[in-house]
């Protein structure tokens, strides 16, 4: 299980921050989520203001 990110990310960075083990990254743009760290904690997903992190 990790947290995923949908179509909807606008790469603001919000999640990057808001991580406490450093599992999501923006790369190119977009957020990815290093599914092996992810501790499905859900902190990015309060973060994100356009809901486009979620649970699996
Ligand atoms: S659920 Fe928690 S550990 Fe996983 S990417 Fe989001 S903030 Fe990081
Ligand atoms: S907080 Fe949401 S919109 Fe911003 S980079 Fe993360 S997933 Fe994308």
């Amino acid at each position: 299980m990790a947290h995923k990110v949908s179509d909807a990310c606008v790469g603001c960075g919000a999640c990057e921050g808001a991580c406490p083990v450093g599992a999501v990254t923006v790369e190119g743009g977009v957020a990815v989520v290093n599914a092996d760290s992810c501790i499905d904690c859900g902190a990015c997903e309060g973060a994100c203001p356009t809901g486009a992190i979620t649970a699996e």
